[in-house]
């Protein structure tokens, strides 16, 4: 197998071809690399290959892993919070919450960062397919949350993020790639937040993703290896 190292420098490589197809600036592209399921040393090694961003979905997760590792890492929460972690979610300090998909969790996540403090930078998570199995807002319900997010002084809404459906061909997810650029484009110039994150792309797509407008590639199994 190879190290994390070596496959971290593999996905970069795989990001700057991608921006250099489409004609994209490579500073415009993060990678965050998503240690979900993955014990401690994976992520120090991830860390001492110079990558400070990491993702995770459980809160529960984060709160075991953050007391092991130093607080130069920069935490991202990707997948789905119920409402009754909001009040840890907050204390992780997240850099971003990429999953903020409901009126409830949003207003909740505003008065609990109230409460604490603190401007949280959350993202608007969409499910631009209609898939049934998947959460995130309807598209039609972006921009009526983002005219209640103008209400919410404690939150930096700072874009959008989907996971299409999974194809075996990655070119497949290109045209949802493009509907959630769409609306970003839409909702940007309908409600004048800038919106300027776009979270699009796996281990599998992220060149369909970057080609379409991703800001942020959300990459674990092509770093990490697979998950059990
Ligand atoms: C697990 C996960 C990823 C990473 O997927 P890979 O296929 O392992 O790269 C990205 N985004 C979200 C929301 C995830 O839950």
């Amino acid at each position: 197998m190879n190290s994390i190292a070596d496959n971290l420098e593999k996905v970069q490589e795989r990001i700057h071809e991608a921006c250099r197809a489409c004609g994209r600036d490579v500073n415009d592209v993060e990678l965050i690399a998503v240690s979900k399921k993955k014990e401690v040393p994976a992520l120090r090694e991830a860390l001492d290959a110079g990558q400070t961003l990491l993702g995770e979905n459980r809160i529960q997760e984060v709160m075991a892993k953050q007391p092991e590792l130093p607080g130069s890492i920069r935490w991202h929460l990707i997948g789905h919070l119920q409402s009754n972690k909001v009040k840890q979610a907050i204390h992780c300090g997240f850099d971003c919450i990429h999953s903020v998909d409901s009126t409830k969790l949003m207003l909740a996540l505003n008065a609990e960062a109230g409460e604490q403090g603190i401007v949280q930078p959350i993202l608007l998570q969409v499910n631009i397919s209609g898939e049934a199995s998947k959460s995130g807002l309807s598209p039609d319900e972006v921009i009526p949350l983002l005219e209640q997010a103008t209400r919410c002084m404690h939150l930096d809404v700072q874009g959008l993020m989907t996971i299409p459906p999974f194809t075996e061909d990655p070119e497949k997810a290109g045209p949802f790639f493009a509907a959630l650029c769409e609306l970003r484009d839409q909702a940007a110039s309908e409600t004048g937040f800038p919106l300027t994150q776009l979270s699009m792309g796996m281990s599998h797509d992220l060149e369909v993703a970057i080609r379409e407008g991703a800001t942020w590639v959300r990459v674990g199994t092509d770093i990490f290896g697979a998950r059990s």
